[in-house]
């Protein structure tokens, strides 16, 4: 069942699927309907593969229909980082996937008339004084060496034209990234995967594949025969794949919807639709919805559960930023599981020759996972240039495996955020 959020109330075309029952056979067995696996098998089935897609819950159930739905520009680390991590030739080559990300969101929307609040404009707001001068120089960096003219910073008073709060320093403003109503954006890519061919089954958790050649994907009323299988739980993993398992991290993060502001109110908060975020390690990430509603995403929890009352629990978040919405009603409050990993860099890789896997995409992947669908796409389709760029990324387990890694976490995540705040 999906959650109670303003995505669901706001969905477009909610399409039952069936449930898997009996012997089916395909080219490709895909599991899990978010961006990753919806965006694998849409492309798998425009390479003229055979493909069954299997889902646990419902089609954007997952991170991919409760997020921020921020289409950011780059990787999860930014260039400089990326550079200082891995030299200038892999940033770049990181990069360019990153925009290739932004270019199939973008294609797809065009493509197949999905109706999901598209909308160009991204603003980082800096929040810490000493982290000021790092947007002009990221910004002459991006125009000379990375090809990419439209991020420019600005000064305090043009920040906050843009953002009405006094939290941030300075900004970041690029106006090629992007944000979208991330739940209508996965149906819509699942209607575009039906009508190229794809059988789509909900309600229909794996349980156990095998490791052989086709391979049999079983749920408890069926079973897929399958050339090759594509797995794209990311943060639903589980125990379905003990090998990955314990190199990614799954953490819950949350959201809120307030009541309808108005226009006038809700352009004057954050000007033409930009999407927001800020520099802290567990960001918040906020902008307007098409009905004038401020969605607001912030902190994050390290346990299998979530607060019992979520608004209560984003609420203050927000109204640090802006303490001028105390008087608004909170009319939705959500939250979901991501992954993320130790280097926070996604995990693309194979680990049989006929079972490949994208996930761990650190609060970045609403991008990212719609590309890395498509490149395991090319990979099984025999064109490997992107998926072994992506791959090349080694894949570091958290200290203590899947038992342990947690109070590990935990201690990392309090030091993280007690930097942020001095
Ligand atoms: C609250 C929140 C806010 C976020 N905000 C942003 C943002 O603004 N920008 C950004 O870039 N990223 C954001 N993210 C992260 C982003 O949403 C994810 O990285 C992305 O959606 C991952 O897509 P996915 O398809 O890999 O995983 P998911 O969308 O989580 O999909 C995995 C699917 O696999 C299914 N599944 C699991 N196990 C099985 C099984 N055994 N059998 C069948 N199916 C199974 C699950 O039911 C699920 O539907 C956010 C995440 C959260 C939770």
């Amino acid at each position: 069942m999906y959650p109670d959020s303003y995505y669901v109330a706001t969905a477009v075309g909610i399409t039952e699927h069936p449930t898997l029952q009996g012997a089916e056979r395909a080219d490709v067995c895909v599991i899990g309907g978010g961006f990753t696996g919806l965006s694998a098998a849409l492309n798998l089935a425009e390479q003229g593969l055979d493909v069954v897609l299997l889902e646990a819950e419902r089609i954007g159930f997952g991170a991919s229909g409760r997020n921020g739905g921020l289409i950011g520009s780059g990787q999860r680390k930014d260039a400089l980082e990326m550079e200082a991590q891995f030299g200038f030739e892999r940033s770049k080559q990181f990069w360019d996937l990153a925009e290739a990300a932004k270019a199939e969101i973008r294609m797809r929307v065009a493509r197949h008339d999905i109706e999901c609040d598209l909308q160009y404009g991204q603003l980082e707001g800096v929040h810490k004084k000493s982290y000021v001068g790092h947007a002009a120089r990221y910004a002459e960096a991006l125009e000379t060496r990375y090809d990419y003219p439209h991020a420019r910073a600005l000064n305090r008073e043009e920040t906050r034209a843009i953002v009405d709060t006094d939290g941030f320093f300075e900004g970041l403003l690029d106006t090629q990234a992007m944000s979208v109503h991330p739940l209508n954006y996965a149906l819509g890519l699942a209607r575009a995967a039906c009508e190229a061919g794809v059988r789509i089954f909900e309600n229909s958790r794996v349980t156990d594949y095998t490791r052989t050649d086709p391979a049999k994907v079983s749920t408890e009323a069926g079973h897929v025969d399958a050339s090759f299988i594509v797995l794209g739980c990311n943060g639903y993993l589980g125990k379905l794949e003990p090998r990955v398992a314990g190199k990614i991290m799954p953490i819950n993060n949350f959201m809120i919807a307030t009541e309808p502001l108005g226009e006038e109110s809700a352009r004057k908060l954050i000007a033409d639709r930009n999407c927001v975020h800020d520099t802290r390690f567990v960001v918040d990430y906020f902008r307007t919805s098409a009905d004038n509603r401020l969605l607001f995403g912030g902190g994050e929890n390290y346990r299998s559960g979530f607060p019992k009352d979520i608004a209560a629990f984003v609420r203050p978040y927000m109204l640090k930023l802006f303490p001028q919405l105390d008087y608004a009603r909170i009319d939705y409050a959500w939250g979901g599981t991501l992954s993320v990993t130790v280097k926070r860099m996604p995990q693309v890789g194979r680990l049989k020759p006929n079972l490949f896997f994208a996930h761990g995409y650190s609060g970045h992947g609403v991008s990212i996972a719609n590309l890395a669908g498509k490149v395991l796409a090319e990979a099984i389709g025999g064109t490997a240039n992107r998926f072994d760029v992506m791959s090349s990324i080694k894949a570091v387990p958290f200290p203590g495996g899947t038992l342990l890694r947690y109070p590990g976490m935990v201690l990392g995540m309090l030091y993280y955020s007690l930097k942020d705040r001095i």
